[in-house]
């Protein structure tokens, strides 16, 4: 038996084509994308480049801290992914233009925005949050998400259409007890999706969104560190225990590839099994 032969025997017994299973690679691959994914250097951010990174996309990490900057990049570099960092606050105006023009001067494009940063300086009662807790939450969480978005858009737009996915949680559906603003900021996301997906529609950029249950990061280290709260948490979930930021990573990364290519307006919740409903 020749090895054509041979290999066309295993690809019948596998139920698939070599052209097919070919063709479902490519759809799934981000060869020569490049990839901007805001506050990537710890947690959901970081795990997100990693999954666009393995993907074959050149990912921009970025975030405030020079160290934590380096410390991203030399993990991506470690695993061979194409990775370039900076630092850029989001909430910055001239850190975001900087973020965008040095991703055009080293990578020479951009086809991808995952806009994941968020804060929330904020834990009580809804009615005892002050101004400035909105004015920071609304600015790093929604109005910085959108401005980048402003920012990409005509870039994204001469590689001929693109991705854009913001994160968002499931405190967006039903809002946390203790983080009324900053659930409130999160709702804002899903509207933010589906006022975006039609207009960018016309100029081949697919707008989504991803709402995470509690993952295991530091950023939510207050619920999981807590074994009670842990404990009450679960009756809610149908898998039993908090998810991994990778989780979160590898289903933003779906959405920027082919595999998604009818998917837009879309918010995909990745909970365990948290019922959500606005
Ligand atoms: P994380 O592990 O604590 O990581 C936060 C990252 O953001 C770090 O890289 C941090 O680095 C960077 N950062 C913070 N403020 C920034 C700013 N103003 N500008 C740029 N970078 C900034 O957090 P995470 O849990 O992955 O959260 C990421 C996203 O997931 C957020 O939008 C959050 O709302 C959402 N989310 C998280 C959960 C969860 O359970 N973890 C659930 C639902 C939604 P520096 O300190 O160097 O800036």
């Amino acid at each position: 038996m020749t090895c054509r032969v041979m290999l066309k025997s295993v690809f019948r017994c596998l139920g698939t084509n070599p052209v097919a299973g070919y063709r479902s690679m490519s759809q799934s691959s981000l060869a020569g994308k490049v990839a901007i994914v805001t506050a990537s250097t710890d947690g959901i951010g970081l795990a997100a480049a990693e999954a666009l990174g393995k993907r074959g996309a050149h990912v921009v990490v970025s975030s405030r801290r020079q160290a934590n900057v380096d410390k991203a990049v030399a993990l991506l570099q470690s695993q061979n992914i194409q990775v370039t960092g900076t630092t850029c606050n989001v909430g910055n105006g001239e850190e975001r233009e900087k973020l965008v023009q040095m991703t055009l001067d080293k990578c020479g494009g951009i086809d991808i925005l995952v806009s994941n940063a968020a804060v929330n300086p904020f834990f009580g009662n809804i009615m005892d949050s002050t101004e400035d807790v909105w004015d920071k939450i609304l600015s790093i969480n929604v109005k910085s998400a959108f401005l980048m978005t402003k920012l990409v858009v005509p870039h994204i737009e001469k590689r001929g259409g693109g991705n854009i996915v913001f994160v968002s949680s499931v405190a967006g559906y039903q809002p946390m007890q203790a983080l009324g603003p900053y659930s409130v900021s999160k709702t804002a996301l899903l509207g933010l999706t589906r006022a975006l997906a039609p207009e960018l529609g016309h100029s081949n950029i697919r707008v989504n969104c991803v709402a995470p249950g509690v993952i295991k990061t530091r950023f939510s280290s207050a619920l999981w560190q807590n074994e009670d709260v842990v404990d009450e948490f679960k009756k809610q979930l149908s898998i039993k225990r908090i998810g991994e930021p990778k989780e979160i990573g590898g289903v933003i990364a779906f959405l920027c590839t082919e595999e998604a290519s009818y998917i837009t307006g879309e918010t995909i919740t990745v909970t365990g099994g948290i019922g959500c409903r606005l």
